[in-house]
């Protein structure tokens, strides 16, 4: 997702291949029709208005360009809760249309936010605001976090949210999230206070810890099965300049950033400190890259915290004191290159103590290699694969149970010890490589979580509590937001959680509208 893509996309950038999968049909038209007409929100429909700057965005500014394949019978542009119920009532009066609703475009699996039927794009309800008492802050889903922590940092806060500038704070928050600022307050669904919700019945409606609270549990880490969340409220946290950016080095530097990434995550220096490493294979000619994402939340890097890092030598550095928004900024600038087409998928292992956890990290990235390589891709064509290595430390955990005494739906726990959440992406350009890129991916993928089990069977993590739960080692949960359309997220938060959210589900959604009509991690079975 980096120095590589960098190098390759130029001329590329913002442009997308676009292979329509089909065109509207006559009954998504109709509701359109109806949307247009029977509402004020502001609706354009292919294809009159399909030229539009709106609606234009709307169809094209995905970080997978597959989702550029379907053609929405119309986009539709709520501005507020009231905006969306009212599309909600017309689109219950059409049963047959399928709809999506998208917020920064950044998930990968095709149709979770693209749709040939309803486009609902939130891109007009984008607004940041802060309480009085500058605690609080209320942040609509078709902001940035690049747009919502710039408009905090006047006043000394933040919101805590992604990594990277262009992700849209409505996906990443449903998906629960992972922050630079995890070790200190916890994961970003952790922080909110409060979600306005429009429901399948087009009510709207606020979850709470204390009103619906079912359904406050629920969205930390139920993705889009629960209703159209139109306004997150956050705790902020203080923030001023820091210390960060990225660091591109040479694939010769991959065993001694490993063993940093393993030792940073075991060793963790203290809860201000982030850092997310990944590595990168062009197929055609084997090019390498490797990029090291840091975080300090203070201006100046002290002495201890990536010392095994910062003497290794970089081939670009980027890393400097900034505001915390320009390195959102910069980080968006490498990480989400367009005109790609995606798949992403993930992996949680445990971050294995010392030698065996070095091995570990070499062997699945050794692994990786030989895997690309026995592809026999080499100058056949453009597919470029990125393999992630976040680390998941006790840290984090222990952070979200102070800040989020309820807890949130990822079954994480500091008894466990540490993890790492691997994940893994492939980028091509044409349509008919798409099966192949998903199956290598997840050929790719299957063999992380494989190898850490078969040759480490019952091996403790880094920082494991005696009496914890070991088995838990091998079946953890799988992050949402990094996770293929097929992996079946839900089930990982654990069979209890599982069931409760299938009540929950119906509870709020007695009609099916939501996993019936659009695409996303589902409950069944
Ligand atoms: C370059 C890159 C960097 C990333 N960095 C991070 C990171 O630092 N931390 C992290 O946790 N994840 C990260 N992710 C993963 C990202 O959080 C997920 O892909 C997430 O789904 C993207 O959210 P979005 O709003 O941009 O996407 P979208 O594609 O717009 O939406 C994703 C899903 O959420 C649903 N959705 C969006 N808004 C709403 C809403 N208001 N109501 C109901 N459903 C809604 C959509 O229907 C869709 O199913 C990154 C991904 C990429 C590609």
């Amino acid at each position: 997702m980096s120095g590589i893509l960098n190098t390759i996309t130029g001329g590329l950038l913002g442009i997308s291949i676009n292979v329509p999968s089909a065109l509207p049909s006559s009954a998504a038209l109709a509701a359109c029709a109806a949307i247009a007409s029977g509402t004020q929100v502001l609706t354009e429909v292919w294809p009159t208005n399909e030229y539009t700057p709106q609606y234009t965005y709307a169809q094209n500014h995905y970080w997978s360009s597959a989702n550029t394949d379907n053609v929405p019978a119309c986009v539709v542009l709520p501005q507020n809760a009231q905006d969306v119920s009212e599309v909600v009532k017309i689109l219950l009066a059409y049963p047959t249309v399928a709809f999506a609703v998208k917020s920064g475009g950044h998930n990968a699996n095709f149709g979770f936010s693209s749709t040939g039927g309803v486009l609902i794009s939130m891109t007009n309800n984008n607004s940041t605001t802060l309480s009085s008492n500058n605690q609080k802050a209320t942040i609509s889903p078709g902001a940035t976090w690049a747009q919502a922590v710039s408009d905090l940092e006047p006043f000394g806060v933040t919101a805590v949210g992604g990594r990277v500038g262009d992700v849209g704070v409505g996906g990443l928050l449903l998906g629960c999230g992972l922050s630079f600022l995890s070790a200190q307050y916890g994961l970003p669904c952790d922080n909110v206070l409060d979600y306005e919700v429009v429901l399948s019945n087009s009510s709207i409606i606020h979850a709470n810890s204390t009103s619906n609270s079912d359904l406050f549990g629920a969205l930390k880490g139920g993705g889009n099965l629960f209703g159209i969340v139109t306004k997150f409220t956050v705790k902020v946290v203080p923030i001023g300049t820091v210390w960060g950016g990225y660091r591109t080095y040479s694939s010769s530097y991959a065993s001694q950033l490993l063993a940093a990434t393993q030792d940073f995550t075991e060793n963790f220096p203290g809860p201000a400190a982030a850092l997310f490493t990944t590595f990168e294979i062009l197929a055609d000619n084997l090019d390498q890259f490797i990029t090291v994402f840091y975080f300090y939340n203070g201006p100046v890097v002290p002495p201890g915290v990536f010392d095994k890092f910062l003497p290794i030598p970089a081939t670009s550095d980027m890393t400097t004191s900034q505001s915390y928004s320009s390195l959102l900024s910069q980080n968006a600038g490498i990480a989400s290159q367009y005109g790609f087409r995606y798949s992403l998928r993930g992996a949680t292992i445990p971050n294995l103590p010392s030698t065996n956890g070095t091995d570990l990290m070499m062997a699945n990235y050794n692994n990786w290699i030989s895997y690309v390589l026995s592809q026999g891709l080499l100058q056949q064509s453009t597919y470029i694969f990125t393999l992630i290595y976040q680390p998941m430390m006790i840290s984090i955990p222990a952070a979200s149970a102070v800040v989020n005494p309820l807890g949130n739906l990822l079954n994480l726990s500091t008894t466990y010890g540490d993890q790492m959440w691997m994940a893994g992406t492939v980028a091509w350009l044409e349509s008919e490589m798409d099966t192949t890129a998903h199956s290598m991916l997840t050929d790719i993928m299957n063999d992380v979580a494989s190898y850490a089990r078969t040759k480490y069977p019952g091996a403790e993590a880094s920082n494991f509590e005696a009496g914890g739960n070991i088995q838990h080692e091998y079946a953890p949960a799988i992050f949402m937001n990094d996770a293929m359309y097929d992996q079946q997220v839900f089930k990982g938060y654990g069979s209890d959680t599982y069931q409760r959210l299938k009540v929950v589900q119906r509870k709020y959604d007695p009609i099916g509208f939501f996993p019936g009509r659009t695409s996303g991690f589902n409950l069944t079975g």
